[in-house]
């Protein structure tokens, strides 16, 4: 990817509240909480017409960049319901539990693995000074049930995590497809957390959509593509922000490892909820494909075709969520500049333009001249055919600038009376609002190349 060199950082700015994401997520159509006429759900919401737009765009940047570009990586498409010992052999039916404690002056819960360990010592609240309760415990899995005769009915689960999918897939994978070790099964996929602290908007959910990629290799190789894929995935998402300063690389502590883990990253962002996960860069050695063989009775073992060795290959993961990736580019992307003239500030979007769910707004200058109105449309009906294209005339051209700005579109052309005599349009950049002529004629590849990837 070449263009993000070239894209203006917004360097110290005040991290966002986000409260103003929320704000303008429900105004402009990103994102609803769900079932609100019945007064909600917590951790659960809805993606409004620009929504799915900028969330398909992040998942299809993902799948170009991790499956389409890298001839060892292949994807799939899991089920969200499993067969019910997927999740013992996981660990996730005796594991998977958080501690909770509440505090019993101000009714406040609290995860205790989230607790400043001193409050945790001391039995103390963190926002009220009071007395908290000895902690209970909880399972994060969304129980189901198969069937509908009562008393034949299977309990199963949602998936708690997409990853398992890859793991039940990768024999049917190495059979069906041409791959050998080394390889990668990308999925991008729901998953279900009976959460106990929903909160913070897209941050933790009860449903929400994770992107995973499990690498398997031979275990002399782990340490190379371990370093490969910490790197590139570091990378990714840092060539998507503004705030360079803003994303780091964490080294987990030996007591936050895995048993089996030699070591374990996160990518990580800092918002106004601190330095939190993005994404984490894990090393699951041969823990997934072994524990799935002993439960399943099936041998996941695999045979070098030239050395003919027989091993258990281990597994190098990346998995992060689509919705913090969401909501952590609004954050980035989100500013308020002030106005020079003393108005309304202007409010940005300043989203990378091939993630931006509006590519480019035409609108003529005035709705009331025919001939403008129908060059104007007739730009925008094709234009449409290869990017997201909205076509406006309500209100002065300023206050349709603005709305564009807001909701990040990259690119507005005017179709104004010189258009009429020389078939040139203006075209306006959103960071810098420097604006070009540019002849109709090359208006589709100039927008092509900056709003796509290549
Ligand atoms: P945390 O410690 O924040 O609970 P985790 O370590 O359990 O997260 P993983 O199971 O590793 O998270 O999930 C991988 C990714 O999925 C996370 O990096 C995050 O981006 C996303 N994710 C996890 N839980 C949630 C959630 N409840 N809501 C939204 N995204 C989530």
């Amino acid at each position: 990817m070449t263009q993000t060199e070239d894209k203006p950082t917004v360097q110290d700015t005040p991290l966002v509240p986000i409260e103003k994401i929320v704000s303008l997520c429900k105004r402009r159509g990103f994102v609803y909480p769900n079932s609100e006429i019945y007064g909600g759900v917590a951790g659960i919401y809805d993606f409004g017409p620009l929504g799915v737009e900028l969330r398909n765009n992040i998942r299809r940047y993902w799948w170009w960049s991790m499956v389409q570009t890298h001839d060892n990586v292949v994807g799939i498409e899991g089920a969200t319901i499993t067969h019910p010992r997927v999740w013992e052999a996981s660990g996730h039916v005796e594991n998977f539990v958080d501690r909770l404690v509440d505090c019993k002056k101000c009714k406040r819960r609290f995860r205790i693995d989230h607790l400043p360990p001193e409050n945790w010592e001391n039995r103390q609240c963190p926002v009220c000074g009071g007395e908290l309760t000895e902690p209970r415990t909880f399972n994060l899995l969304m129980e189901t049930y198969l069937g509908v005769v009562e008393g034949e009915r299977m309990k199963t689960y949602l998936r708690g995590e997409a990853c398992q999918n890859i793991y039940l897939d990768y024999d049917n994978v190495l059979k069906s497809s041409r791959m050998q070790i080394p390889f990668g099964i990308c999925q991008i996929g729901k998953a279900y957390r009976n959460e106990v602290t929903p909160g913070n908007f897209l941050f933790r959910q009860r449903e929400f959509e994770q992107w995973d990629l499990q690498f398997f290799v031979h275990p002399s190789e782990m340490q190379r593509w371990f370093d490969y894929w910490k790197q590139f995935r570091f990378e990714w998402y840092t060539n998507l922000i503004n705030h360079k300063d803003r994303i780091r690389l964490r080294a987990h502590a030996s007591d936050e490892l895995a048993h089996y883990a030699k070591q374990a990253f996160d990518v990580e962002y800092q918002t106004v909820l601190g330095w939190q996960e993005w994404e984490g860069v894990h090393w699951r050695q041969d823990w997934d494909l072994s524990r799935h063989s002993q439960y399943s009775g099936q041998d996941l073992s695999y045979t070098d075709p030239i050395t003919k060795e027989r091993y258990i290959p281990w597994i190098v993961e990346t998995s992060g969520g689509v919705d913090r990736t969401f909501l952590y580019l609004l954050l980035d992307a989100y500013e308020e500049e002030p106005d020079p003239a003393g108005k309304e500030p202007r409010t940005v979007l300043h989203l990378h333009p091939m993630l931006a769910p509006v590519k480019v707004a035409v609108l003529p200058l005035q709705k009331n001249k025919e001939e403008l109105v129908t060059t104007a449309r007739d730009i925008h009906k094709k234009l449409q055919r290869l990017m997201v294209s909205q076509y406006d005339d309500v209100a002065a051209i300023g206050r349709r600038y603005r709305r564009q700005d807001e909701i990040g579109t990259p690119y507005c052309v005017t179709v104004d009376f010189q258009t009429l005599e020389d078939q040139t349009v203006t075209v306006r950049e959103r960071d810098s609002m420097a604006q070009i002529r540019l002849p109709i004629a090359e208006l589709t590849m100039y927008l092509l190349e900056r709003v796509t990837w290549q």
